[in-house]
């Protein structure tokens, strides 16, 4: 009797990744759909902000039926970001290392569980970075699975894998795709009934963002380190650096205030207490904030408060470890050319 095969496919509830799985379940191969939450995907922030909002992996494994786990790796992936071997796209996206580490954590899964093999809607020559031979099998040595991940997609353009030649699952039904054109996608997507998918583009991924990238090698040359709390800033709020250089992070909403708050024992914290906005400030070299800052993080937060007359009270306190009472005092809005010239964007 043969064995029943199993395997983990890396899952963001695109075309690809939903078409990859399909082709591997008509196989009579059990998949189970992974998506690793990095905390740095547009998806995962609008979730972060409070938004009634699901990740695309979440929804369309629920709708094409796909037995789905949500994994967590934020914390790990930082490392990744800030200290990536093979360095980074145009932007500050760490590609061929965010693969080899998914790749790395998907094995890990399939080690431990009893899964044989894994699963990747890559598509040849479909990206620059890290979807050509060459970074595909570096991306594969590395992760530790050489032989062991099944593009269906392109995979008649590819070396043969482990599971296609134990005869696991037949080379001669999956695909030959090469390239950026889609349209073998949409023809394979009618066949298989897939009728909606996330928007295909790789978009969703701040790292690739441009204003991102200035923001992150903006706090890196002003205060010579990324943490993680300075990374995961980076994707909440309005960022302003003062002329004293300690940077000040201001809500846009519900969520976003909610976010702030939650740190606000390690940073210092400005409330409008009902008006709109709080924001978070951290001075560099240094731990205490001057009056003059203080006051000025005011006139920024009345800028955006809701008071009438273009004045807000702000109360304000000290992160654990400082010795500040914290206290209250009056912000007037701040002209709007200050406020551009401070905004780092
Ligand atoms: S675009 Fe973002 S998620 Fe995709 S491989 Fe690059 S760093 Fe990773």
């Amino acid at each position: 009797m043969s064995v029943k095969r199993k395997a983990v496919a890396l899952y963001s509830g695109g075309l690809d990744s939903t078409l990859a799985i399909k082709l591997i379940q008509q196989q009579g191969i059990d998949v189970l759909a992974v998506y690793f939450r990095t905390g740095l995907m547009i998806s995962d922030v609008k979730r972060l902000k409070g938004k009634a909002f699901r990740s695309p992996a979440e929804k369309y494994a629920e709708k094409y039926g796909f037995d789905f786990r949500m994994i967590d790796v934020s914390y790990e992936y930082f490392d990744v970001v800030t200290n990536p071997r093979y360095g980074y796209g145009s932007n500050i996206n760490p590609c061929i290392d965010c693969r080899i580490f998914m790749f790395r954590k998907a094995a890990e899964i399939m080690r431990a569980e009893g899964y044989d093999f894994l699963v990747s809607g890559e598509v040849l020559k479909q990206r620059p970075m890290t979807q050509h031979l060459q970074s595909l099998q570096l991306i594969e040595k590395r992760a530790g699975v050489q032989g062991l991940i099944v593009r269906p997609l392109s995979a008649k353009e590819l070396p043969p894998t482990i599971p296609e030649i134990e005869g696991w699952i037949d080379r001669e039904r999956l695909e030959g795709i090469v390239g950026r054109n889609r349209q073998r996608q949409f023809e394979l997507a009618k066949e298989l009934g897939i009728d909606e998918y996330e928007p295909p583009g790789g978009g969703g991924c701040y790292l690739t963002d441009e204003s991102f990238a200035r923001k992150y090698k903006e706090v890196v040359a002003v205060e010579g380190e990324m943490t993680r709390d300075h990374l995961f800033l980076l994707v909440v709020g309005r960022h302003f650096r003062l002329p004293t250089g300690t940077k000040v992070v201001v809500s846009r909403n519900a969520g976003e205030t909610h976010a702030l708050e939650a740190m606000k024992r390690r940073y210092w914290f400005f409330d409008t207490v009902g008006q709109g906005p709080v924001a978070l400030a951290r001075p560099v070299g240094r731990k205490e904030l001057t009056e003059e800052e203080i006051g000025t993080i005011a006139d920024l937060l009345a800028h955006y408060a809701k008071g009438e007359d273009g004045t807000v009270q702000v109360m304000f306190s000290a992160p654990e470890g400082v010795e500040s009472p914290g206290g209250t005092v009056i912000g007037r809005k701040l002209d709007r050319k200050t406020l551009e010239d401070w905004l780092v964007r």
